[in-house]
């Protein structure tokens, strides 16, 4: 593709796509219209036919449709809205804890609705929580869908219908351009048609298509695109690999310059599998090759303090270092301790964010170039073009599940004037499977700190109904009035940051209001950076006892003093998000930490086995193989968050027995078929490879 056709295809092009919605697309990996059309639902639902209300089983999600009998706003601890909907076979309530006055208006008594959901019992019957829902009028009845409903992944700021028609919009244009009707004899989807129709096929699947398969990737059409994709990873593997073996790595000598003094400088000693971590680590970082390693270490192992010897090292060699975070406030939360850390031997630490001001970015960018500054620290600005660094010798990327290949790709090509692929450290609590590992990433070391510093006693982790819940607020007011600190995280089903800002704020509220003898202070996504840094700081004071916030805090936020948290409807969460988060509490030596799962009833089973989960151990490493386990073949979204690799379709643990196949076609195509390589490789990977150089 030519940089113009490559710019043609943007997805910015697209009709329909702002700035805005243009970069949550790329939040999800999508750049191109043809990337768009290679997002892929990652469950089906059936809306091909109203089922009565009377006929419904709790559970089970349904169609309903009905009129509107009675929309009412009513308090009962918290203001909730409930819609009563008659269809002539039974009665149902819809139930609302979030929701805008212009939704209670538009519920109209008369009008027509049609939800879909789960049916569960509620104080009037039958009800739905915050169904998907459509108002009409009788006489213009809606279109029933005559295809299986396809739900993509998404992320905040884009709807589910927003990136629905945007894909519909994709599609059209790679029919009207050509795109992605590759000669079907390459690949293996001659049985539909091509590329593109295999595609429309899993976006659109006609209603008598098995939606178990569908669901556990074992239709036919995905198989196609699995195996592809699998070869593409490889491919791109094999093309790192060779890469880095040709590229030499930033040269260091054995010494530690500076390690003696920082190492005393600390007020605890490095524990044993820190020790031999970095002993690991120095041994690359001093070697030929560029390192690639990964650094696996539960939550709270102390992996920064690792990360910080190695920039350290790179230091002492006069090589700078990134430092790669997921999160503004984790990459602020490192930059504090770097400071602490580094200021008093000479070594300037600068963070870069979002939220930098121009004035001041000019300033570090101008600093960075001419090698004043040592270490820079920051989130995905430290990706953007004209962020040049002097002299980079070592990227250390915390957490890297946020990150793409993409960006692992462009922080190879920030290797300075003197053009050296610099060493890389990945950092994760997320235990990667050996095997797959190597799959993914070709060349890929992996060193384990198993050991938590000393005098940290595991969370103490139980759970209650909601239906408890006055009873548990007294008990943090308890708490609390001994000195103690607190979390109160709220969690939300979808991933909107301004729903889940609005229901922290209701939640906080609703805790001020019955603890007035508590500082309750409030934290979520939505506030500037200042107003975050600001409630933090004082909560870590003690200024304030109560903190309410979302899940933001999940990384980075270190506030030793803080003993007990309460997690509101755990059930939403996944078992590795519910461990990051209570890893937030229990980082005080000798201290014992708390952490209480405020649940909503009924529970699932799988809910009720990750709560179980949760209350039985504190090892991160069992908990990653549980939660494997318990997302089942199903989930691939979840295998992708879960960070493993970045995958659009494949799961290369319920695809195992794809994995040696796709080795062989992948090495058969390296050799004979170097174009079709190529193709594939930019496909799913992205255009940053260029398969041309190795
Ligand atoms: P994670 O592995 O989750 O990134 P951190 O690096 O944030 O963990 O470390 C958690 C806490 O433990 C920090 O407050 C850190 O200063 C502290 N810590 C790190 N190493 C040790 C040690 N050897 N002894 C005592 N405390 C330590
Ligand atoms: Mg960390």
């Amino acid at each position: 593709m030519t940089e113009e056709s490559k710019d043609l295809h943007s997805i910015q092009n697209l009709k329909g796509v702002g700035p805005k919605s243009a970069s949550s697309l790329n939040n999800l990996g999508i750049f191109t219209i043809p990337d768009a059309v290679m997002h892929l639902p990652f469950r089906y639902e059936d809306r091909s036919f109203v089922t009565p209300i009377g006929d419904t089983a709790y559970q089970v999600p349904v169609l309903i449709e009905g009129e509107i009998m009675k929309s009412t706003v009513v308090f009962r601890g918290r203001r909730m809205l409930f819609t009563e909907i008659y269809d002539g076979t039974g009665k149902l309530t819809m139930r609302m804890f979030n929701f805008a006055m212009a939704q209670h208006k538009a519920l109209e008594e008369g009008k027509m609705i049609r939800c879909y959901g789960n049916i569960t019992p509620g104080p009037n019957g039958k009800q739905m929580i915050h169904p998907q829902y459509q108002i009409f009028e009788r006489e213009q009845p809606i279109e029933i869908e005559d295809n299986l409903t396809p739900i993509y992944p998404t992320t905040s700021g884009l709807q589910q219908n927003k990136l629905k028609k945007i894909i519909e919009t994709s599609i059209k244009f790679c029919e009207e351009n050509n795109l992605l009707k590759e000669d079907p004899s390459k690949g293996s989807y001659s049985k539909f048609g091509n590329l593109l129709e295999t595609l429309k096929f899993l976006h659109k699947p006609p209603v008598d298509t098995n939606i178990t398969d569908l669901i556990e990737g074992k239709h036919p059409a995905q198989k196609v695109l699995i195996k592809e994709e699998l070869i593409a990873h490889m491919l791109c593997a094999g093309i790192l690999k060779n890469e880095l073996e040709g590229r030499t790595g930033p040269l260091m000598a054995e010494e530690s310059g500076n390690e003696g003094s920082f190492l005393d400088s600390l007020p605890f000693h490095l524990t044993e599998a820190q020790k031999r971590t970095w002993r690991e680590i120095k041994i690359d970082l001093t070697g030929k090759n560029p390192m690639r390693r990964l650094l696996q270490g539960d939550v709270g192992s102390g992996k920064t303090l690792v990360g910080a010897l190695s920039a350290l090292h790179a230091n002492s060699n006069g090589w700078q270092t990134a430092l790669l975070c997921p999160t503004e406030i984790l990459a602020e939360q490192h930059f504090n301790s770097f400071q602490t850390w580094f200021d008093h031997l000479g070594i300037k630490t600068e963070l870069l964010t979002g939220s930098t001001k121009a004035k001041d970015k000019k300033q570090i960018v101008k600093e960075l170039a001419k090698g004043e500054i040592d270490i820079l620290i920051g989130t995905h600005a430290i990706f953007q073009s004209g962020v040049d660094f002097n002299r980079l010798g070592l990227t250390i990327i915390d957490e890297q599940h946020r990150f793409g290949v993409h960006q692992r790709f462009s922080m190879l090509e920030k290797g300075g004037k003197e053009q050296l692929s610099p060493h890389q450290l990945i950092m994760t609590a997320t235990p990667i499977p050996r095997t797959l590992a190597m799959t993914v990433y070709g060349s890929l070391e992996t060193s384990v700190i198993d050991e938590l510093p000393p005098g940290r006693n595991p969370v103490q982790t139980s759970s209650r109904p909601d239906s408890l819940r006055d009873k548990v607020i007294k008990r943090v007011e308890e708490v609390c009035l001994t000195g103690k600190r607190a979390y109160w995280v709220c969690t939300l089903i979808e991933d909107s940051e301004e729903l889940e800002a609005q229901s922290a704020e209701e939640l906080f509220k609703e805790i001020s209001q019955s603890l007035p003898k508590l500082k309750v202070g409030l934290v979520h996504g939505r506030l500037k950076k200042d107003e975050k840094d600001s409630v933090i700081e004082k909560f870590r004071k003690g200024d304030i006892q109560l903190l309410v916030c979302t899940t933001v805090i999940e990384v980075g936020v270190d506030v030793p003093d803080a003993t007990l948290m309460i997690i509101e409807n755990p059930e939403r969460l996944g078992l590795s998000q519910l461990h990051q988060l209570r890893g937030r509490v229990g980082r005080k030596a000798n201290t014992e930490s708390h952490c209480l799962l405020l649940y909503k009833e009924p529970l699932s089973g799988m809910a009720e086995e990750r709560i179980k989960t949760m209350e039985m151990t504190n090892d991160g490493f069992q908990i990653a193989e549980k939660d494997l386990e318990l997302r089942g073949a199903g989930d691939i979204y979840g295998i992708r968050q879960s960070g493993l690799m970045d995958l659009k379709i494949a799961n290369p643990i319920r695809d195992s027995e794809l994995l040696v196949e796709a080795q062989d076609e992948a090495l058969e195509l390296s050799r004979n078929e170097t174009e079709f390589a190529e193709t594939l490789v930019k496909r799913w990977i992205g255009n940053r490879v260029d398969y041309s150089e190795s």
